[in-house]
């Protein structure tokens, strides 16, 4: 299929184009989704590091504050077991801290202040007050606004707290200094924390008391909660024994017990799922807590993410920050924006299809418009000298060539046309496929009688004698190169007669070989082939006449070889004669007899003299001629004889031949009975080899002819040369020794050669002519 310029040309650009994006959209996607997960992983630290500090920021100042109070009451102020001072010394260190949820002491003797926040409820603020005084217990509790006013009271005499008992008292107790709990979730407050003890010693060594400070966590998670990570990336605090202590979502970090109290949820139970996933398998691997940080990814739920763990705060906050995030918060957009090119590129390669499409037909209506003009003028429906279409140069200049090619081929199809149509010889091209005559001239027509139109309709085989092999459209299918036949052959002609017609038929293919038609030339050779048949008519009585001469020179053999006894008889009868007259008794009957005798033999004489006169008047004349001429002449008179027989004569006279001298009759006589002898000869072999040469060369003063044939050779027993020596049933056995007697009256010889290779050999002599040697 033939491709169109114009469609070409457009998705060509729009397949440039189209490359062009995709190479530019991916190429940088990938560089910026490198960049981009980078960037997140940068992101993912800083939060981290962030989280961390504000860790240490949150609670540091628990530290100072606890250290601070247990200061205090070391000094008079608590040791004064003063309650109310303590009190309010401790309401104070918790206004100033916001991060402080309550703050307390616990006596040896089981006495406890306590002041925590109570937003919301009577007051903002309330104390616990748990006095031992004579064994006696009191449990106080009072509210008290912002400014330490109370604003009610009330006492609870059930209640058996003893902070002796607490985990932070025991273990202040036993290290005798500042210890941090681990987090773990109030029992008042269900909110997250830890507590911050520091020990209380007496002047002498002995401990007085225990202070401590309870700092709410879940402001941790508030701010876990502000971070902004991608759009869904979240950090979170994981205890050194697993435990989630911060998450953004703080609902999520309580675990109920069985007996109902509360605890924090295990990383690898946690309501994040994300989460789970991340740190989970870490944490039950006990890889938790790292000792450096940790970048890491992961899948979830068909998506990746991007986690860092970083290690732990510091020894007394064992606490791990886990940050995770999605990575399509980072290259999600990217992604998307990925797409949107790829859309984008496709719509620019449409659009510049199209442009495409409208360039190549501008460019393209030019050449159009000279190939339409081309294909008409190529067809003679139009002038090459008809104005030019605008269009390009080059299609110009080509243009003129074109046109001198075309002014150059019509003359030619002028010339061709001219000589096929007017040609004397009949002409015709012929279909290769159907053999049917495509085109005939008027020649073709006279000569077989039918119209043009009748012989477009008709194939040679159709004119060709129906005794006659046909052959016609064989040459098709012959191999590659030119093809052509030549033969001889009859036909019928439309008025039904019979002509001879020499048919040449040649082959013509184009460049690939493939035949286009065959052009064909037929004369009418009827006349030549009446005067060949008229020839070998002609041929058949000089037979004859050869045959007469030959009796003639039997006549002369008999003639010389009978006149001695003729002679003798009549010489006897005359000496009988003589005899009878002397005798007494002469018997005039015997003497009639031997009158009569001698009579008749003069007259026998007479008669041979006279028949041998008559033969040697037939002498003819020498003269001049070319043995070359009288070969081809004599072939003519032996040829119907020849292709009868079905034997090939072949001529080989060697070039130059000089001419020869002799009676030109009797030369062609000898050729002739040598021929036929040869061909006579080949009756009975095998029908493929019946081949006879005549040759001639110079040979000193004479030239040579020899006549072989590939027979059987001489017969055993034949005397050649000899009169009356035939192996023929019909032959006379005269021809050759006539043959010799007329050569050696020329001044040649005649003799026979045998062939190595089987057959006879006949070879003669001529003299060259005097005038030319
Ligand atoms: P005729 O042809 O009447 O027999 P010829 O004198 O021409 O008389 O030939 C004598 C014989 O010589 C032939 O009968 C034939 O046996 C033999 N002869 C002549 N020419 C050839 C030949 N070319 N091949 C074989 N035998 C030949």
């Amino acid at each position: 299929m033939k491709k169109s310029l114009g469609a070409s040309l457009a998705l060509g650009l729009a397949g440039l184009q189209f490359l062009a994006i995709l190479l530019v959209v991916f190429s940088s996607y990938l560089t910026s989704e490198r960049a981009l997960i980078r960037h997140a992983r940068d992101l993912l630290r800083d939060v981290g590091i962030n989280t961390i500090e504000h860790s240490r920021g949150f609670l540091s100042p628990a530290q100072g504050a606890a250290e601070l109070a247990a200061q205090l009451a070391q000094n008079s102020v608590i040791a004064s077991e003063d309650t109310p001072l303590l009190e309010q010394l401790l309401f104070q260190q918790l206004k100033i801290a916001p991060q402080f949820a309550g703050l307390y002491y616990g006596r040896e003797d089981g006495s406890f202040v306590y002041v925590m926040r109570t937003p919301g409820a009577r007051g903002d603020f309330r104390s616990k007050i748990i006095s031992v005084r004579d064994g006696q217990r009191r449990v106080e509790f009072i509210w008290r606004d912002h400014d330490f006013t109370p604003v009610a009271r009330s006492e609870d005499p059930a209640d058996r707290y003893d902070p002796r008992a607490r985990p932070w008292y025991v273990k202040a107790k036993a290290e005798r200094a500042t210890i941090w709990t681990d987090p773990y979730i109030f029992f008042s407050s269900h909110q997250p924390g830890i507590t911050l003890a520091a020990p209380v010693q007496q002047p002498g060594g002995g401990l007085r008391g225990v202070v401590g400070v309870d700092i709410e966590i879940s402001m941790i998670s508030e701010f876990l909660a502000r971070l902004n990570i991608g759009q869904h990336g979240r950090a979170l605090i994981i205890n050194r024994n697993g435990d989630v202590i911060a998450h953004p979502d703080s609902s999520l970090i309580r675990a109920r017990n069985a007996d109902g109290s509360l605890r924090f949820a295990a990383i690898s139970e946690i309501g994040d799922p994300i989460a789970r996933a991340a740190f989970g398998p870490a944490a039950l691997a006990g890889a938790l807590p790292v000792a450096q940080e940790t970048p890491g990814e992961f899948l979830h739920d068909g998506a990746s993410y991007v986690s860092t763990i970083m290690p732990v705060i510091s020894d007394k906050l064992p606490w791990t920050i886990a940050v995770y995030a999605p990575e399509d918060d980072f290259t999600g957009a990217l992604k998307r924006n990925r797409m949107l090119n790829i859309w984008l590129a496709a719509l620019v390669a449409g659009l510049t299809g199209l442009l495409g499409l409208a360039l190549a037909d501008a460019i393209y209506r030019p050449v159009r418009a000279f190939a339409v003009r081309t294909a008409l003028v190529s067809q003679g429906e139009l002038d090459p000298d008809a104005p030019l279409p605008r269009t390009y140069k080059e299609l110009e200049r080509a243009n003129d060539a074109l046109v001198q090619q075309i002014v150059a081929r019509r003359k030619t199809e002028r010339e061709y046309g001219q000589t096929f149509d007017m040609s004397s010889r009949g002409m015709a091209q012929i279909a290769p496929d159907s053999g049917r005559f495509i085109r005939v001239n008027a020649s073709i027509c006279h000569i077989t009688g039918y119209s043009a139109a009748e012989l477009s309709r008709m194939r040679l085989s159709d004119l060709v004698h129906p005794e006659d092999p046909t052959f016609v459209g064989a040459f098709f299918h012959s191999p590659a190169g030119d093809f052509s036949v030549n033969r001889e052959m009859r036909c019928i002609r439309k008025d039904g007669s019979t002509i001879w017609i020499t048919l040449n038929e040649i082959l013509i293919r184009d460049e690939s070989g493939k035949p286009l038609h065959s052009v064909l030339t037929m004369d009418d050779i009827t006349q030549g082939k009446r005067a060949e048949a008229q020839i070998v008519q002609l041929n058949r009585d000089l037979s004859h006449l050869a045959r007469g001469n030959t009796m003639g020179e039997m006549a002369a053999g008999l003639a010389h070889e009978l006149n001695q006894p003729l002679a003798a008889i009549a010489q006897n009868a005359d000496t009988a004669l003589l005899i009878l007259d002397q005798m007494a008794a002469k018997d005039p009957e015997l003497r009639d007899v031997l009158i009569e005798i001698e009579g008749q033999s003069l007259r026998a004489g007479e008669i041979i003299r006279a028949l041998r006169s008559f033969i040697s008047k037939d002498e003819g004349a020498a003269t001049s001629f070319d043995l070359s001429d009288l070969v081809q002449q004599t072939l003519h008179l032996i040829q119907a004889e020849a292709a009868e027989a079905r034997v090939l004569v072949q001529i080989d006279l060697a070039p130059g031949l000089p001419p020869v001298r002799a009676n030109r009759v009797q030369i062609a006589q000898v050729i002739v009975n040598l021929l036929r002898n040869a061909i006579e000869a080949l009756a009975d072999h095998p029908a493929t080899d019946r081949r006879v040469l005549l040759a001639a060369r110079r040979d000193d003063g004479q030239v040579r002819i020899s006549i072989e044939d590939t027979g059987p050779g001489i017969a055993p027993g034949i005397s050649l040369f000899s009169q009356f020596e035939t192996s023929k049933p019909g032959g006379m056995g005269l021809g050759l020794s006539i043959c010799r007697s007329m050569l050696a009256a020329n001044g040649g010889a005649l003799w026979h050669e045998s062939r190595p290779s089987g057959g006879a050999r006949f070879v003669f002599t001529l003299p060259v002519s005097q005038k030319v040697a």
